[in-house]
């Protein structure tokens, strides 16, 4: 039996640095697989920062890699393209 003064265990949210309980957190795998658990150690995000995660729309990523030409370009004209684009078609990234 735990004493009942025992702390819970709380982990680090990624995404916004919030504490939570780890039981009331979910587990990210930056691996995308979260069933295997062999040597990994996970990251966890808050129940909120879950929730936005899973509606960010993707679905447009691929096709603007492909536009890019993401395989022919080093890393640095990689990203100066990518967020060139992102900014025209989305806006500017910085908050305002
Ligand atoms: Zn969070």
């Amino acid at each position: 039996m735990w004493p009942s003064r025992r702390r819970k265990a709380t982990v680090t949210c990624i995404a916004c640095g919030t504490s939570v309980e780890r039981d009331q957190a979910r587990e990210y795998d930056k691996h995308g697989d979260r069933w295997d658990r062999d040597g990994k150690e996970f990251e966890y995000l808050c129940k909120p920062c879950d929730r936005d995660l899973c509606h960010h729309p993707r679905g447009e990523l691929e096709e603007l890699l492909v536009e890019i030409g993401t395989g022919d370009r080093t890393q640095a004209e990689f990203l100066s393209w990518y967020v060139a684009l992102v900014e025209e078609r989305y806006g500017p990234l910085e908050e305002t």
